[in-house]
């Protein structure tokens, strides 16, 4: 029997709202959908049996207390532990590797070695930077290999008589692509340090086999295999955690306390203080009865299918340049413009949400990685089981038209070439510009309004400099800022086009004002009667809202 997604999609009930109809959603690495069965979960843990676990006895706590245990059973069989108490619940894979950096941090030693990888996401870097920090560990890090996975050919270079751990991604959340962990645990017998491999992608697409790995630990989050937000776990070998100190203290974790003192529960209690997610628990409980009821071969074998065409038909359009490949990848296709195409990777993202098509753009959570490639953002299309050749076909078709004319694309911004401060504060650029410009259009001209204004920003290199970067989620943007005589100047340069034509926008409100002339509240009821914030992300995640607050930061402290 083959696999028929639109069949599948049929069991996610968001996909079947009205105003979700035109929807392309391709941002599945960031978070999958529900299925129905997840949500009629929490509700029927919420209607019939929901009360504290653990600690009461009475009924409901036995049926909420068995149901959270039943999971544990059920997610122990997921990745093929050998006993449940080997899973630890936790909020999600962010809140496991900083509990496993505390908790194996208070087991080493200053000059202790732990070998990370350049592959990884900042989830899988930042705690245990943070544990380096503290406790004086040095961290070693594996470079990629041609394919951007851990390059395992240096794990020998790394490994030491110090080293006592090895934190790496099962596969890459910006390209796709699976770590050859077979490969790893051959190496890994051979040497006595332990590892951990972040599943957080993985989980969705492949069965995992801890035995079969040899792995000591490995971290998950449900949302990413069509589970709940708020709950993510832990399998540790038993061995290991029972060599391990807790994390947090409170109640569940412990067997006895005294004033002075506490004794510790065993595992996995030891590692779960206070309440857990108990709804989310229960609808975790029935993610993973959904995948078990699926064909997940096949389910995979689609994946691989659609996403072998969206990389050959990606390849064809000129003004992309591809950074993934579809072999040994997960479900992700990884691009960005090339360099003739004048949009950027985030005008390219609000053109597709302009068709309600989502895709993620930016750094992914993993800058050494996007750094490592050499572009300052790209676009990322992740695909589901419920991902659909007409889902593909509208997002390359949007792609293929991109209106590339649409503000002169191809004419080269002007340059500010010099590089003295007073051609920044260039007013002259507003000149001819004007508010009405916006006003009484539909959202579609006003955005290629605000993109033309895009390309009036003269081009400032000197501008971009660390001091005056503001960063946003998916693209950068410079600003710099002075006050004449109380009347208030601003530089702006961001390397995406639709930034720049709301920094036109800014400017036209705020340049060469005095402080009692800008206001936060007019500046939002402008956006908002020009329908920004429904049109555009107007957060943080676009760099614009972050621009916003750093002028009027600058505007407050010329004030004082
Ligand atoms: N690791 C990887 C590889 C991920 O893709 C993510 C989520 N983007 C995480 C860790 C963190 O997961 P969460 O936000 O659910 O804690």
């Amino acid at each position: 029997m083959t696999f028929d997604p639109q069949q599948f999609k049929q069991a996610f009930p968001l996909f079947a709202q009205a105003e979700n109809q035109r929807l392309v959603y391709l941002d599945n690495a960031a978070t999958t959908q529900r299925p129905q069965c997840v949500l009629d979960a929490i509700i029927h843990f919420y209607t019939h049996s929901n009360a504290n676990t653990h600690r009461s006895s009475h009924r409901l706590a036995r049926a909420a207390t068995e149901m959270v245990e039943a999971v544990r059973v059920k997610l122990a069989a997921f990745v093929h532990a050998a006993d449940a108490r080997e899973m630890i619940y936790t909020r999600g894979a962010t809140e496991a590797l900083n509990l496993l950096a505390s908790s194996i941090g208070q087991t080493l030693q200053e000059g202790d070695e732990i070998i990370l990888s350049a592959a990884d996401h900042h989830a899988n870097l930042v705690p245990w930077q943070m544990l380096a920090q503290r406790q004086k560990i040095k961290l070693r890090f594996l470079p990629v290999d041609s394919l951007g996975r851990p390059d395992i050919t240096q794990l020998p270079v790394l490994l030491n008589e110090r080293t006592r751990l090895l934190s790496i991604t099962a596969a890459s959340n910006v390209l796709g692509c699976m770590t050859d962990l077979e490969a790893f645990g051959e190496m890994l017998a051979q040497h006595p340090c332990q590892w951990l491999l972040d599943a957080s992608q993985l989980l969705a697409h492949e069965a995992v086999d801890v035995q079969a790995l040899g792995c000591d630990y490995l971290v998950g989050s449900a949302h990413k295999f069509y589970g709940p937000t708020g709950i993510g776990f832990i399998y540790g070998r038993a061995a290991a955690l029972a060599a391990l100190p807790p994390w947090q203290g409170g109640g569940e974790m412990i067997t006895r306390v005294t004033l002075e003192g506490s004794e510790f529960a065993a595992a996995p209690h030891r590692f779960e203080a206070g309440t857990s997610a108990l709804a989310s628990i229960a609808g975790l409980g029935a993610a993973l009865d959904f995948l078990q009821g699926l064909d997940r071969v096949a389910i995979h074998e689609h994946e691989s299918e659609l996403l072998k065409y969206l990389h050959s038909e990606l390849e064809k359009i000129p003004h992309l340049r591809l950074l993934s490949q579809p072999e040994g990848n997960l479900g992700l296709a990884v691009f960005v413009p090339s360099d003739n195409c004048a949009w950027s990777a985030l005008d390219i993202a609000h053109w597709l949400d302009e068709q309600d098509i989502a895709v993620r753009v930016g750094q992914h959570c993993a800058q050494p990685l996007v750094a490592h490639l050499g572009v300052p953002s790209a676009l990322r299309v992740s695909l589901a089981g419920y991902s659909t050749s007409e889902d593909v076909e509208r997002l390359l078709n949007a792609l293929r038209h991109l209106p590339l004319d649409v503000a002169e694309v191809g004419t080269t911004r002007l340059s500010a070439s010099s590089t003295t401060s007073e051609d920044f504060f260039n007013g002259a650029v507003l000149d001819g510009l004007d508010l009405s410009e916006l006003a009484d259009q539909g959202w579609q001209q006003r955005y290629r309004r605000l993109m033309k204004w895009g390309d009036k920003l003269p081009e400032q290199p000197a501008l971009r400099r660390a001091e005056n970067l503001v960063q946003g989620c998916e693209s950068a943007a410079w600003l710099k800022h002075r006050c004449v005589n109380g009347y208030h100047e601003f530089a702006i340069d961001s390397e995406a086009r639709v930034v720049r034509g709301l920094s036109v926008l800014l400017l036209l409100l705020v340049q060469g004002r005095r402080s009692e002339d800008i206001s936060r509240t007019e500046l939002q009821q402008t956006f908002a009667g020009y329908g920004l914030d429904k049109h555009l992300s107007v957060s943080r995640s676009n760099g614009f809202a972050a621009l916003v607050n750093a002028a009027l930061l600058a505007v407050d402290m010329a004030q004082e």
